[in-house]
């Protein structure tokens, strides 16, 4: 199997399903696309390098479209690009931002994804801290095993370091009550599912 997570800034995915990246990178292909180097939170280069260590942390290969951060657009330019890679990765399954945030990277990033993966079977939502109240998951991932190395990931990006969302004890108590809310003990990543086609 083949996955992609899509990001607006080089954090993100880390924040939502690295977790489960991890847990699938065990037997599966893993990719990572950044549409941004989220300049406006740090210099390019350092951002970039956080990313990639992080990356490699669960062997993902990782690309970075250099779209402006603060300024990701809608567009055909944006969506046939990424397209493109999508096409090239195949994919399975593609984990990307939920289209409900108060970030306008974010819910652009979530649209230009869906209409890149339109055929894509299966396509989830993650969520990051600004993902909106409507974000009610029915997906959860067992990450227990995997959650140090979300955690030593998120570490690695020092430029966001004392940044009010980069609060790792809130992080694994949202970990917690994932894991709480499917009835499960340990720690869980929770998604939306937009689509799951059965072929
Ligand atoms: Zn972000």
């Amino acid at each position: 199997m083949t996955v992609l997570a899509v990001g607006a800034h080089p954090d993100d995915v880390e924040f939502g399903c690295f977790g489960t990246l991890a847990r699938l990178s065990k037997e599966n292909d893993v990719h990572i696309i950044t549409l941004s180097a989220g300049e406006l939170g740090g210099s390019k280069e350092k951002r970039l390098q956080e990313c990639k260590d992080s990356a490699k942390l669960i062997n993902a290969k990782l690309t970075f479209l250099n779209y402006p951060d603060g300024n990701i657009p809608v567009n055909f330019k944006i969506i046939d690009e990424l397209r493109a890679h999508v096409k090239e990765i195949a994919p399975d399954t593609v984990f990307t931002l939920f289209p409900s945030d108060t970030h306008q990277d974010h819910r652009n990033a979530s649209h230009v994804t869906i209409s890149s993966c339109r055929y894509v079977n299966e396509v989830l939502f993650y969520e990051v801290p600004s993902t909106e109240n409507a974000f009610h998951p029915n997906v959860f991932y067992n990450i227990t095993e995997y959650f140090h190395l979300k955690e030593k990931g998120l570490r690695y990006h020092t430029t966001q370091k004392g940044k009010p969302y980069v609060n790792l004890v809130a992080i694994h108590g949202l970990a917690k009550v994932r894991a709480y809310q499917c009835g499960c003990d340990g720690l869980f990543e929770a998604f939306c599912l937009y689509r799951d086609v059965r072929k």
